[in-house]
């Protein structure tokens, strides 16, 4: 027997249910449940995947797939009492795509299918003749466009040119004559593109709509946004055929879609939107405002009000679909003559504070289990709880108003909005009169203060691990980075972009959660979360999102086993991140700290230094500031545990590039401005990140280890004289080879043993490094032995391991992705084939030589769900992330630990 390709559902039974979504698509096994469980709905049948996968790979369909369909077609003429090409009652279907991951709008549709010259006349009979034209007239413009592949704006026209020369402006003011004809210049349309009439015949135009459905699986529009939201290609889609109901026969018929809770906030009210006498694409192409379905908000208008008895019935019917699908739906209705049927019902798309209240909600109703709540949120939309975000009324007035500009990538989530500063220094002054914005090609660690006092970043390059995007999600400031329509003119003081020119000081707005940028200023609100947790101006007790919130991360905290740290340089963003909930800091880099006010002086002259002696007079100059951060934090983390890292970065990243504050340092230091000049020249590199950085530095000078270890254990005896607690973990970064390792773990040592027996006070500490050199993973059995911790800098790991600049590669990336040749920027989440294998196996290397080697990772993957569930399977003791990432991270790590039981 040959392979059966169809599921028949009708008559209250179905060949199948919500589990055969890959066979059936997500509609089609959703029709097939919603029929077996007694829920109204048109009867119909579904074409499977594996017909379209079988036409796609063959170019033609499977050879017994006409004689199935010819069978269904019977069977549901049978049920219906109609026939296709019947004179008397025809059969009419709609032909609608369906796959097992929703693609919203990306496939074809034809509706009105089996309408010709024939059954026109009766079809008008069931409620009038203008009706049954308009519905005509749809039916050969959608099979024109989506069948025979014509392009239909002249057909658009003609409309357009009838209703001008009747004078009237609205397509329902154009009469059943008016309708004929057009439906006859369009088929003459037909004719002259295509050199054959339009296809009287129902079977012949199924068979047409089916394989031009299949087809469309493969349109530009499909491919793209299985890019952008990593489907598979090979997944292929269902072709629904449908019995047509009509929500456009008159008064007494209506279409709408609903949500059974607000997807907005995720308040347990039903909550949609439905047009009197109308088809459902007449509510989604918006041509006429549709009215809301309850009295609550639709007041008169409402269904509730107009038509009583179906809205009770779609009342029922929505809880029955919540109930029995146990997750909040997406549902879309026709009312016919006064019945109700349902054509669709899914999972429905919600916020994040959404997902969280929803979730809470439905474990309270007993819907279902702390576990489902805790695997049903998406961890990486909870970010979206802890943000200002745009109102949504000031958003759409600017969308209205054409104020988008360009899309750059989301690299820090939260709305911004403010005056565009071009450079730091700028920024810091003009934050001084209001919020700005600092807009640069790229940021570098000299533009901290100025990201420091900007609402927002917003820059022309740079990815995902650049600079600007992890120093903004450390600071928890939205940015879009890499936006690369940008076209910044720092000269001019000009930032051109989507045909406009924009001025220093012009207003603009970001959505870091989107990527977005927008002209002109766009109000923002703040977070609830933020206001209760952080600023505290809001009590837990008055906020609901608090309190959804800590409910959903107190379960998942009982099930998680990975540790989560944050990534914070400061008392102020380490206490954010307590609050949320990180139990210790993977990474504090040092470096941040010396753009402060007044320091950088020190660290230059530091850098400058001709000498070892002159060296030790900068850094003696740095170390009380250094102590007093150090002390500051520790105090902020009350005991749990802080990994401070060594100094990283290239030195000249520090000194300034431009003549103009060239000669004022010179000047400043007493320096002939060519010296100066020299010294920067020397120390520039052509490849500063392979260059003389991380533990290079301190392996040149070991003073500076010398000087930095000295504050952090200095900072350690003073919080504990004071009977406080501190836990410090040394972090040597960028190792390559064990000895740079060995060589400065003996300078902290010994630098410890003096600070104790000065202080006359020992305090526990541990000595580890970070793992973010291919060469240091494989030789972590080696390295082990020198370190009591290793941990995993996934960002320069990537870096190195791909061959590919963390900095100058996100356009790059862009298109890869966009071509299809990546699924997933690896600098976003952790690429398992390649850094995740070095990572397991300097994980099992290093725990062989040292068995209570503590692993942690402190790359930007580590607030990124689908790598955090990584890193729980690979053994590791705690991911480390930016503090508003702090929540998503322990989601995600009691998500990875329920996936694994
Ligand atoms: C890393 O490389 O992953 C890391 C955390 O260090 P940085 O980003 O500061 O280079
Ligand atoms: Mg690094």
């Amino acid at each position: 027997m040959s392979e059966s390709y169809i599921a028949n559902f009708g008559d209250g039974k179905a060949d199948g249910g919500a589990g055969d979504k890959a066979r059936l698509g997500g509609k089609g096994a959703n029709l097939a449940e919603m029929t077996n469980i007694g829920i109204p709905v048109p009867p119909g049948f579904t074409i499977t995947t594996e017909a379209c996968l079988a036409y796609l790979r063959h170019g033609k369909s499977p050879e017994s797939l006409a004689g199935q369909v010819e069978e269904a077609v019977a069977l549901l003429e049978g049920r219906l009492g109609m026939r296709f090409g019947d004179a008397e009652n025809p059969l009419l279907v709609s032909v609608r795509s369906g796959a097992a991951i929703s693609m919203p709008g990306m496939m074809d549709t034809v509706l009105n299918l089996g309408l010709n010259d024939r059954t026109i006349e009766a079809h008008a009979s069931r409620a009038d003749a203008r009706f049954a034209w308009d519905c005509y007239r749809r039916f050969v413009q959608m099979y024109s466009n989506v069948v025979l592949d014509m392009n239909t704006e002249p057909m658009e026209h003609l409309i357009d040119e009838t209703k001008k020369a009747r004078g009237v402006e609205l397509d329902t003011d154009l009469t059943a004559e008016d309708w004929q004809e057009l439906t006859a210049r369009f088929k003459e349309m037909v004719r002259e593109k295509t050199g054959a009439d339009f296809p009287q015949d129902p079977k012949a135009q199924l068979w047409g709509a089916i394989e031009a459905v299949f087809k469309s699986w493969n349109n530009d529009r499909a491919i793209s946004y299985r890019r952008l939201n990593r489907i598979d290609d090979d997944l292929g889609t269902a072709v629904n055929v449908q019995s047509m109901v009509f929500g456009n026969m008159g008064d007494d018929c209506a279409t709408g879609v609903a949500f059974t809770r607000d997807p907005a906030t995720g308040e347990k009210r039903f909550f949609g939107e439905w047009l009197p006498n109308a088809q459902g694409e007449d509510v989604v192409a918006g041509t006429r405002t549709p009215f809301h379905l309850s009295t609550h908000r639709g007041g008169d208008a409402s269904l509730e009000a107009k038509m009583p008895a179906a809205y009770a019935r779609l009342d029922e019917v929505q809880q029955t679909l919540e109930k029995h699908y146990r997750d909040m739906q997406d549902i879309e209705f026709t009312i016919q003559h006064g019945e109700l049927f349902l054509l669709q019902t899914r999972t429905g798309k919600r916020t994040g504070p959404a997902a969280v209240r929803i979730a809470v909600e439905m474990v309270g109703e007993g819907l279902i289990s702390e576990d489902e709540a805790v695997l049903r949120v998406e961890a990486n939309s909870l970010e979206q709880l802890l943000k200002p975000s745009f109102r949504k009324e000031a958003l759409d007035a600017a969308e209205e108003e054409g104020h988008r500009l360009a899309q750059g990538l989301n690299a820090g989530p939260g709305a911004a909005s403010g005056r565009i500063a071009l450079t730091a220094e700028r920024a810091v002054e003009m934050s001084k009169e209001g919020p700005v914005l600092l807009v640069r090609v790229e940021t570098s660690p000299e533009d901290i203060e100025g990201m420091a006092s900007a609402e927002g970043i917003l820059t022309a390059r740079g990815g995902a691990t650049s600079h600007a995007a992890l120093v903004a999600r450390q600071m928890g400031k939205p940015c879009v980075a890499g936006c690369a329509a940008l076209d910044i003119r720092y000269a001019s003081g000009e930032v051109h972009v989507a045909g406009k020119v924009l001025k220093e000081g012009d207003p603009l707005s970001i959505d870091g959660t989107t990527g977005w940028v927008y002209s002109g200023l766009i109000e923002t609100a703040p977070s609830e979360v933020q206001r209760v947790a952080v600023e505290k101006t809001l009590e837990a007790s008055e906020s609901r999102v608090w309190q959804d919130f800590s409910k959903l991360m107190g379960w998942a905290d009982e099930r998680r086993r990975l540790k989560v740290r944050t990534n914070a340089d400061t008392p102020g963003s380490s206490s954010e991140a307590v609050a949320y909930g990180a139990e210790g800091i993977g990474l504090t880099r040092t470096e941040h700290m010396f753009f402060e006010e007044g320091r950088i002086r020190d660290f230059r002259e530091m850098i400058l230094a001709r000498n070892e002696a002159e060296r030790r007079e900068a850094l003696a100059k740095m170390l009380p500031h250094q102590r007093g951060d150090f002390a500051g934090i520790f105090r902020a983390m009350a005991g749990r545990p802080v990994t401070i890292r060594l100094l990283d970065p290239p030195l000249h990243e520090f000194l300034p590039h431009e003549e103009k504050q060239q000669r004022e340092l010179a000047e400043d230091m007493g320096l002939a401005f060519e010296d100066l000049q020299a010294l920067v020249e020397k120390l520039s590199e052509s490849n500063p990140m392979l260059g003389h950085r991380g533990c290079r530095l301190a392996v040149t000078y070991p003073e500076i280890c010398e000087m930095q270890a000295r504050a952090i254990l200095e900072a350690a005896c003073e919080v504990v004289a004071e009977g406080g607690e501190a836990h410090p973990e040394i972090m040597v970064p960028l190792i390559s080879e064990v000895a740079e390792l060995k060589l400065l773990r003996e300078v902290i040592v010994r630098t410890a043993d003096a600070v104790f027996a000065e202080r006359g006070v020992k305090v526990p500490y541990l000595v580890g490094t970070m793992i973010e050199i291919p060469r240091a993973a494989l030789t972590s059995g080696l390295i082990a032995k020198e370190a009591e911790f290793f941990s995993f800098g996934t960002n320069d790991l990537t870096q190195m391991t791909w061959g590919l600049s963390r900095d100058d590669t996100a356009a790059l990336l862009a298109e890869y992705q966009q071509s299809g040749l990546l699924k997933v920027d690896p600098f976003q989440s952790v690429d398992p084939a390649g850094v995740g294998r070095l990572v397991e196996l300097s994980c099992k290397e290093g725990r062989e030589a040292r068995s209570d080697l503590k692993l942690g990772i402190c790359g930007e993957h580590g607030g990124d769900a689908e790598s955090v569930k990584f890193f729980h399977r690979a053994g590791l003791d705690y991911v480390s992330c930016s503090p508003p990432r702090v929540p998503t991270a322990r989601l995600a790590a009691a998500q990875a630990a329920l996936e694994g039981k």
